[in-house]
């Protein structure tokens, strides 16, 4: 793997606060002590993305994962914490240089103006932040439509016109029209035909030796991301969990929050289960619990888990696991099931 950095997120933290209601407007009109309440989205995440390496980041619905890529990607500021881009802070860089990092947006329709031909679509991004001469942007669309595999004679067309898979394609276009290093893929295929998914997987990883990116693949989905990336990062209620190569994490998970997510993945060929899938639902990020969040259903919860933020640790030299349980080394294949 490159050492090279490309992203270091250093202790980010969002919060959103979340506007009161109608009866609780009312009542704070009556004069009724009510406050509004904060979610916790992200909770100081550290987390590095090396350049040219696929980098998967896994949870359940709700567990902060698009917040942080957002985050990332610049379309939202943290609320603590910082992103240095190619070790410059993020938000002290120009316009031009962010445009180093873009977002493809899980819903390519939501994301794509409907009144917009597809040529204005793809060439916007490099005519507002002159990234590319004006007299080259028809070529450059052209160019961009090629790329993705789709045939330039219909850059006069709006998105409705195209398929789900289409209109992905021409989101992927509109990013790369502006040279970007690192693409953030915020559940970009989980909105497509199972067929079509294969198709833009393979999309991205032509994509990726062409252009010599980098990705941070977001998604809920464990076997795309076994399938892509290099390294996984396990992300709960806010925070990562367990960050460790593919191949490792899979055949051996060490955070129980991990184990419990593989052991939920169907297999085409039955094998043993060592562990118990994941049970319940995740608890609200309006009031995380104390401690280690995941330990109202963690079945190796002990009295320090309920107390104290576990600190992640590194195991060996490029897997790191945040769980009281390594502090003291306990073997997680000898605990109690
Ligand atoms: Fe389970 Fe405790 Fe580890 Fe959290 S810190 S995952 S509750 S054993």
């Amino acid at each position: 793997m490159n050492s090279e950095k490309i992203i270091s997120m250093q202790g980010i933290s969002k919060q959103f606060v979340k506007q009161l209601d109608l009866a609780g407007k009312i009542a704070k009109y009556l004069g009724i002590r009510v406050s509004e309440e904060t979610i916790h989205a992200v909770d100081g995440v550290n987390l590095d993305v090396y350049r040219g390496e696929v980098l998967g980041l896994v949870g359940e619905s709700g567990c902060g994962k698009s917040t942080l890529g957002r985050i990332v990607s610049g379309l939202l500021h943290p609320s603590e914490g910082q992103i240095l881009y190619r070790n410059r802070p993020f938000y002290e860089l120009e316009r031009k240089e962010r445009l180093g990092i873009q977002m493809i947006f899980q819903d390519p329709m939501s994301s794509l103006d409907p009144r917009m031909r597809v040529r204005a679509i793809i060439a916007e991004g490099p005519q507002i932040n002159g990234v590319r001469s004006a007299s080259k942007l028809r070529a450059i669309v052209r160019e961009m439509m090629n790329c993705v595999g789709l045939d330039p004679v219909l850059m006069q067309r709006y998105p409705h016109q195209f398929s789900g898979g289409q209109r992905q394609r021409i989101g992927i276009a509109r990013a790369l029209a502006v040279n970007p290093e690192l693409l953030v893929c915020d559940e970009s295929i989980a909105a497509l035909d199972v067929s079509i998914q294969a198709q833009v997987i393979n999309l991205f990883m032509e994509l990726r030796k062409r252009f010599s990116l980098t990705y941070m693949f977001i998604s809920h989905d464990l076997g795309v991301i076994e399938h892509i990336s290099d390294r996984v990062a396990i992300m709960y209620l806010g925070r990562i969990v367990e960050v460790a190569p593919t191949m490792s994490l899979y055949k051996s998970p060490r955070h129980p929050y991990t184990q419990a997510l593989l052991s939920g993945i169907p297999k085409l060929v039955a094998r043993k289960r060592d562990h118990q899938p994941v049970k319940g639902e995740i608890p609200s990020p309006l009031a995380p619990p104390s401690g280690c969040h995941f330990h109202p259903r963690c079945p190796h919860t002990d009295e320090i888990c309920k107390r104290e933020v576990p600190q992640t640790k590194a195991i060996g030299s490029d897997r790191f696991v945040a769980c009281h349980l390594t502090d003291t080394a306990i073997d997680f294949h000898s605990l109690p099931k």
